[in-house]
């Protein structure tokens, strides 16, 4: 039986006050819950660590990571680095990170190897934009997003990684994928998986609320979701926690 997981990606939102409060208010909401789902909070770089020291019952994630171990790349942040910070997880293949720092499907994988190696979680990010599912190329998008990894051939690789299915047109949009069209787009992926299709914790991303997430949460294929929006709301994350129990 896969677990339930509701992620937060705060993307570049927010202070260190914001943040305080924030995490002060999803503490105490969080701790009145059945807690039988994971909760993982992805701040910004700056604030991982102290969060760390924050973070309640919930886990922690980074939004990115540099495909490389450790030298000279100005900027950039390994997966041992996270790892020293306290993060458990880490986002590879955000469609902002596609689409604007222009992450290809093969650095992605290289990106989601190296969070292997450092004992991370890589929550892979996977969906289409709205002219690819327009012309009926979703699955075909995210098949060679999903077989860009699978082609590295690592060993026991599903088995401690997360994917999220995020359309590119629900994401920030207010528009979201209904449970039927995000249900068969998890249930492609799991095909794409073969053996290793059932044990993955596929997450559903895109608009996510707190009036959509039971019905999302219902489909046998949606195990929870990566929130962005509405995770900056304590009251609605907590919400969308709670539909996840
Ligand atoms: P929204 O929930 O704001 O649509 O963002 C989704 C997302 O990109 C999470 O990674």
């Amino acid at each position: 039986m896969r677990k339930t997981l509701v992620a937060a990606n705060w993307k570049m939102h927010g202070t260190k006050a914001f943040a305080e409060q924030l995490l002060a208010e999803l503490n105490s909401g969080l701790e009145s819950g059945n807690g039988s789902s994971q909760v993982v909070i992805c701040p910004p770089y700056p604030y991982l660590g102290w969060v760390a020291d924050r973070i309640g019952q919930a886990q922690l994630g980074a939004q990115n990571l540099s495909e490389q171990p450790s030298g000279a790349f100005t900027g950039e942040v390994s997966a041992e680095m996270l790892k020293d910070c306290g993060a458990r997880y880490v986002i590879v293949g955000h469609s902002e990170r596609r689409s604007l720092y222009g992450e290809s499907s093969q650095l992605v994988a290289a990106k989601f190897a190296a969070a292997k190696s450092a004992g991370l979680i890589p929550m892979l990010c996977v969906g289409e934009s709205l002219e690819q599912r327009e012309s009926g190329k979703t699955l075909e998008v995210v098949a060679e997003q999903i077989q860009a990894v699978v082609a590295l051939g690592l060993e026991d690789c599903w088995e401690s990684a997360v994917i999220a299915y995020e359309p590119v047109w629900a994401i920030g949009t207010g528009k979201t994928a209904t449970p039927e069209q995000a249900q068969e787009v998890h249930q492609f992926i799991r095909q794409q998986l073969g053996k290793d299709g059932d044990k993955v914790q596929i997450l559903y991303g895109g608009s996510v609320k707190a009036g959509n997430a039971a019905e999302l949460f219902a489909k046998p294929d949606i195990d929870g979701a990566l929130v962005g929006g509405a995770s900056l709301k304590a009251e609605e994350f907590i919400q969308i926690c709670r539909a996840a129990d």
